[in-house]
């Protein structure tokens, strides 16, 4: 078999030693959502940017133009448009996240091989999103893998904190009653794996090409890097068989 091996500054080198035994322990699966149960290239998450940008022109009647530069601005200084909406200008989530999240998703293809890999591990699963509930079931449903989650932990039960809030993953820990140090974060956004990290959790970093999925990217605080989220779960549970 040809083995091509890719390594950047960024990325470590594949792995080839068997990892199960660093999984051995994990009795909760928890996953984000967008770009991660779905990789980046399918574009859904370009549907909310985009209804995002259309909400703010119309919530604080601007044009488009500044719309777009008032979200990102807020993204990045409240760590999501809705806490930046929230905090300057008042607004009601619930109004922002029902006209966000309603979009198209059927050209998201059922996950079938996801679906198969998730239903071999043992334990809990979990979603843990800045999105809210309702889209998390909308999506996963399209997926063909909502029937593997136990629980969804949206923004909603975080009060609105989102990732990477030390707050909300603690939040998380209590509410769900998870032992962080015999769990595993899967994220799209390195900058969200962070906390986890510090809190004793494994973490799984499924980079995309958007700037924002590489911000605090280096650091100890990545464990393994996975491009394709089904791939990955099948090679580790051939290290599982393998053992
Ligand atoms: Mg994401």
């Amino acid at each position: 078999m040809l083995v091509l091996l890719v390594s950047s500054a960024q990325n470590p080198p594949m792995e080839n030693e068997n990892i199960w035994s660093q999984f051995a322990d994990i009795n909760v699966w928890i996953f984000d959502l967008d770009n991660t149960l779905y990789p980046a290239h399918c574009n859904l998450f370009a549907q909310i940017d985009k209804k995002m940008g259309e909400f703010v022109s119309d919530f604080l009647q601007v044009e488009h133009a500044e719309a777009k530069a008032i979200q990102k601005q807020y993204f990045h200084e409240f760590g999501t448009t809705l806490n930046g909406l929230m905090s300057r200008h008042d607004l009601k989530p619930d109004d922002f996240l029902h006209f966000v999240h309603d979009i198209d998703v059927s050209n998201l293809e059922r996950a079938d091989k996801l679906s198969a890999a998730l239903d071999q591990l043992e334990g809990r699963k979990i979603i843990f999103t800045n999105g809210s509930e309702a889209h998390a079931s909308n999506v996963s449903r399209q997926l063909g893998i909502d029937h593997h989650f136990d629980d969804i932990f949206d923004i909603k039960k975080s009060n609105f904190v989102p990732k990477p809030e030390m707050a909300v993953y603690e939040q998380l820990i209590e509410e769900l009653d998870i032992n962080p140090k015999k769990s595993v974060l899967f994220e799209d956004m390195a900058k969200n794996l962070k906390p986890a990290h510090d809190l004793g959790m494994t973490t799984v970093w499924i980079p995309n090409d958007e700037h924002w999925s590489h911000e605090t990217s280096d650091g100890d605080h990545i464990h393994h890097i996975a491009e394709d989220l089904s791939e990955w779960l099948h090679a580790l549970l051939e290290d599982r068989a393998a053992l």
